[in-house]
């Protein structure tokens, strides 16, 4: 195993960065730049902002003080293809037909960066992980695709991301741009960090598990792990975080140097959390669990406004930064949003809402949200106070109340009568059987990836395809 540490490198190609941007002044009417930040494998509940006692996330939380944080942020599936294919598309995972590692996202769908492209955006990304690269056909749109990050999950790729994605800004500082940046690093192999360590030398860990550990190999000790290999394993993932947090800042001042900040909607995300044994495994996919799908958000607006519209009631407005929406919101919604503040109307229906319809600090507005795995066939409806778990090789329901039991560890569907919940369980139920019509009507087939011998065994060997 190969561990590569360059971070001071960044930080003197930075210098000739500042001196530049200091030449650059753009025009303040020109539509912003839109910069899509999505880390791999990031619950919500490590961060600081959501309430995360260690520090962990020191950037993410600034971002989180001039933006607005969405705490009840959902993922349209626990696993990267359906999840990010959802998010740049605003389709759910069946009607993108993404249901197992082989299937990429089809030709005919319609990612935000064509869109973008379309009206005359330069258009980058910045992907580290194989099932977002050109072969699944995430390349769509993308004027500029840099998937050379996409490496085996032992590799630190978050110093490489950050300065291709930087080095995409600075080329193209003078003309709008939509930047789609991907980081992995907290996905497993979970990595101490030395420099961002939470090991407590005081209580030296003893057990089986390492830094670093090849996932499989972690899988098969599971059947003897106690509270203290999760609390070992919660270290690592944290120092994982703290590391990736440190590169998100060094973007993020990248931009500032640029002089890009008062120029770019920004948006952070992930593609979905991570499990500890809460349900008996470690990784993701296999449930729907908020350990695997609460995501955290956060949408921080600049202050443009085109002179050519009106002022809209949902404008955002400085007054939001800061501020929190506690209404759930999906994945989905990022492409809307996205489209709704520049002035583009979608050519094409998408499934998403537009989130400058949620106005911080308003009366939430009842919405359900959905989530879907074919991992473990599972498909979820999620209002603010509840949710139904549908198990669709059995038949099975499983309702929580979030508030009373946000660990989700009581099934309540044989005692809604007593608990009183018979109605808050219906009207949920009915509309996950509306959404569960609609994938039925809406639902097709992915295009298959072709994939030779050797990439069929470096899958198998990374965990994937069992
Ligand atoms: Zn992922």
């Amino acid at each position: 195993m190969i561990l590569r540490r360059r971070a001071p490198l960044l930080l003197t190609l930075l210098l000739p960065l500042l001196l530049l941007a200091a030449a650059c002044t753009r025009q303040h009417q020109e539509p912003p730049n839109v910069l899509l930040i999505v880390v791999d494998t990031l619950r919500a509940d490590r961060l600081g902002v959501y309430g995360h006692q260690r520090p962990t996330s020191p950037n993410i939380d600034q971002l989180a003080a001039r933006g607005v944080l969405y705490t009840h942020a959902y993922s349209q599936a626990p696993w990267t293809t359906p999840s990010i294919g959802a998010l740049l598309t605003s389709q759910y995972p069946s009607v993108l037909g993404i249901r197992a590692e082989p299937d990429s996202l089809s030709e005919d769908q319609v990612l935000l960066a064509e869109v973008l492209k379309q009206h005359r955006y330069a258009t980058g990304a910045v992907v580290s992980h194989h099932f977002l690269g050109s072969k699944w056909n995430f390349d769509q749109g993308f004027d500029h695709f840099d998937e050379s990050n996409a490496r085996d999950h032992d590799a630190i790729t978050s110093p490489d991301v950050t300065e291709a994605a930087l080095t995409f800004a600075r080329d193209h500082r003078d003309e709008p741009f939509f930047l789609f940046v991907h980081y992995f690093d907290p996905h497993y192999d979970y990595i101490d960090h030395p420099e961002f360590s939470f090991l407590d030398p005081a209580r030296p860990y003893g057990g089986p598990l390492r830094s670093a550990m090849v996932y499989t190999d972690l899988l098969k000790l599971i059947p003897g792990l106690g509270p203290r290999d999760v609390e070992y394993l919660f270290d690592l993932y944290d120092s994982e975080i703290a590391f990736t947090d440190r590169w998100i800042g060094a973007l993020l001042d990248g931009f500032e140097q640029l002089g890009l900040t008062d120029d770019t909607l920004i948006l952070f995300t992930a593609d979905h959390g991570e499990e500890f044994l809460e349900r008996k495994t470690v990784g993701h996919g296999g449930s729907l669990y908020n350990e695997l799908i609460h995501v955290p958000l956060i949408v921080s607006y600049p202050d443009y406004r085109p002179t050519a519209t009106a002022p809209r009631s949902g404008w955002p407005e400085r007054s939001w930064r800061g501020t929190a929406v506690e209404t759930p919101v999906a994945l989905i919604d990022l492409f809307p949003t996205v489209l709704d503040y520049l002035g583009i109307a979608p050519d094409h229906p998408i499934a998403g809402h537009s989130l400058l319809a949620d106005t911080p600090n308003a009366e939430p507005s009842p919405r359900t949200v959905f989530s879907e795995t074919d991992w473990g066939m599972y498909r979820a409806a999620i209002s603010p106070d509840h949710k139904i778990i549908h198990r669709l090789t059995s038949g099975e329901r499983f309702f929580y109340n979030l508030q009373a039991d946000p660990g989700e560890e009581e099934n309540l569907t044989a005692r809604l009568a007593q608990t009183g919940e018979l109605q808050n369980f219906l009207s949920l139920e009915s509309d996950l059987q509306g959404w569960l019509d609609y994938l039925e009507h809406a639902g097709r087939q992915a295009d298959e990836v072709e994939l030779s011998a050797e990439e069929e065994e470096k899958l198998r060997a990374l965990g994937y395809l069992n």
